[in-house]
């Protein structure tokens, strides 16, 4: 058996490692190119979503370095996530494709559901696969971590593209790691190297937190890598969906103790219940980032993705009441660069204005005050 995946940003390290851990040969499918999405777009439906085709492509692609079995994720809920595997497994028969497809979805009853498809792909005594599975979750951690260094420094950085550099290093040799120690060297060597990148000492920043759909936000081709356009624009990115978070609370049912999405706490009164998707979670991570003091949100996500669809709906409302803007920027094959760093540039712009605006306003509202008291004082003196 050779095993592919689905390519969705760095998920491929913890996959690969995963897979192995089980005993699997595995094919990691080449990064998304246009490529791939030229592929996929060939095979797939017009209407359908944008994740599905660039799947599509990998898996086309990894066909043709051998693989003959797809591991992927499934969904539940109102929208198209729920039948993406089948109408995939549908297209790759019609065009002559054959694989073998092992599914997981959040478990609806026990969790021995994922782990029945677990004991299926299994090749090695159960030890050995349990400890590759927890050295890819180890794995994850530290990819997750090192990302958040990265966002933070990005628009720091005298000179662009440093911290990404090491981070693309630390992921070279992450994939070659075979134990927790040799992780933990890997992210303290990483994290002393970042501290010593130069920074400039420019303006206040801004803080953008970006919400949507995981594979919109996860996946740099289909991002256009809008968090290094925002980090050359002076902006910190903050996140708060991450492969590790969405393992824990959506295949492990949150039994971790780390950070999670609580939607069902946020979101309300703005968006009540479960939509599909990430909809639930991008409402209630953009009232987050509103009490947090984030300066705007971006919202992304695949051209008519229904659950973001409903939190755009939404959102008007949540800006209205936090205080906070949002843009949505809707992604298909025909986005381009050019419009992508447009709007980017225009929100940023009005971003700073407006928060030179109440900076303003607060030292103006101080002054007053000051004045005030001091006319009060006068006052008192004469009286
Ligand atoms: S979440 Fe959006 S992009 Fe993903 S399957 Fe559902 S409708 Fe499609």
């Amino acid at each position: 058996m050779k095993v592919t995946f689905p390519h969705m940003g760095h998920l491929w390290l913890i996959l690969k490692t995963a897979l192995e851990g089980i005993g699997l040969e595995v094919v990691v499918p080449p990064p998304c190119t246009r490529r791939t999405l030229e592929l996929g777009v060939r095979h797939a439906p017009e209407s359908a979503c944008l994740p599905l085709k660039v799947n599509l492509g990998n898996f086309l692609e990894a066909k043709e370095l051998g693989a003959d079995t797809i591991v992927m994720a499934g969904g539940v809920g109102p929208c198209r996530i729920g039948y993406y595997a089948q109408v995939q497994r549908e297209i790759l028969r019609d065009i002559g494709c054959e694989y073998k497809m092992v599914v997981f979805e959040p478990p609806d009853v026990h969790f021995s559901e994922v782990w029945d498809k677990v004991k299926y792909l299994n090749r090695r005594p159960w030890q050995e696969g349990v400890r590759g599975v927890i050295l890819a979750w180890q794995k994850a951690c530290a990819v997750d971590s090192l990302e958040q260094e990265v966002q933070h420094l990005r628009p720091r950085e005298a000179k662009p593209g440093q911290a990404d550099a090491v981070f693309q290093q630390a992921l070279g040799e992450l994939d070659a790691a075979g134990s927790r120690g040799e992780i933990k060297k890997i992210v303290k060597k990483a994290k002393s190297e970042m501290a010593k990148i130069p920074r400039h000492g420019g303006g206040p920043l801004l803080r953008v937190g970006i919400v949507g759909e995981i594979y919109t936000l996860l996946e740099p081709l289909v991002n256009l890598n809008i968090e290094r356009r925002l980090g050359a624009l002076g902006v910190e990115v903050v996140r708060g969906l991450f492969l590790s978070r969405w393992i824990n609370d959506n295949l492990f049912k949150g039994l971790l103790p780390l950070p999670g999405h609580h939607p069902e706490k946020t979101a309300p009164p703005f968006l009540n219940h479960f939509v599909g998707g990430h909809g639930w979670e991008s409402v209630g991570d953009t009232v987050t980032f509103a009490r947090h003091g984030c300066d705007g949100v971006i919202q992304l996500a695949p051209l008519t993705c229904m659950p973001e669809i409903v939190a755009h709906s939404v959102m008007p409302a949540v800006q209205e009441a936090r205080g906070i803007p949002v843009m949505t920027i809707y992604l298909d094959e025909q986005t381009g660069e050019a419009g992508l760093q447009t709007r980017l540039e225009a929100f940023v712009d009005m971003l700073r204005w407006q928060k030179g605006r109440k900076a303003a306003e607060r030292r103006g509202t101080y002054l007053q005050q000051k004045l005030f008291q001091g006319a009060e004082n006068k006052c008192q003196k004469f009286t």
